[in-house]
């Protein structure tokens, strides 16, 4: 007969890395007080929808990731999702070649805001070892980016180090930021309304 396994915790779920931090604030005998932005950023940080964009090898090592050794879910983002109204994080993944880049640029337009972007790899982050006419070099030519993961391709220990800077940007994110003068001018400067 097989053996019956129970997901039980043995030790202190404090130490676990199923528990999500606990956002600043005061606390006392039956109430917490903390500000909203950071309940709704710690609510973001740990529920993130990847949208994996992946054209190359990189997607390959992000297959990785997902799988069982490294489980990308730990951290609260196993819905992967290929709709981009309904993700909140791009990650892109491999090569981008010019004629790709208006494809790229539709997806990011589609997501609704907030939504951020990760550029994982040599290639997406500045076209790699493909220094040619055809190839994008770097996705923050079209679209902005919030953190490029290094590496040709990066190791699944680094994309998951690019999804912890991600979730620390999130769970950061004044609320006013996306109607802010700046934000707005930045979208403009990639002709994004
Ligand atoms: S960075 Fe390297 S591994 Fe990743 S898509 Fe480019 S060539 Fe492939």
């Amino acid at each position: 007969m097989r053996p019956v396994k129970y997901n039980v915790h043995v030790k202190p779920l404090e130490n676990d890395i199923s528990m999500a931090e606990m956002p600043e604030g005061h606390q006392g005998e039956g109430f917490f007080a903390t500000q909203l932005s950071s309940v709704i950023g710690l609510a973001r940080k740990n529920s993130l929808w990847p949208l994996p964009f992946a054209t190359s090898c990189c997607g390959i090592e992000f297959m990785a990731t997902m799988a069982s050794t490294y489980d990308f879910g730990r951290f609260g983002s196993e819905r992967v999702g290929f709709s981009p109204r309904q993700c909140d994080l791009l990650m892109v993944m491999g090569t981008i070649a010019k004629k790709m880049g208006p494809v790229l640029k539709q997806v990011y337009i589609q997501m609704a805001e907030p939504r951020w972007v990760m550029a994982v790899g040599a290639c997406a982050s500045s076209g790699g070892i493909f220094d040619t006419y055809s190839v994008l070099q770097g996705i923050d030519q079209i679209i902005p980016v919030d953190v490029y993961v290094s590496g040709c391709p990066p190791r699944p220990e680094s994309i998951i180090d690019g999804l912890l800077n991600i979730q620390d940007l999130v769970g950061k994110e004044s609320l006013r930021r996306r109607n802010s003068n700046e934000y707005k001018a930045l979208l403009e400067s990639y002709g994004i309304q």
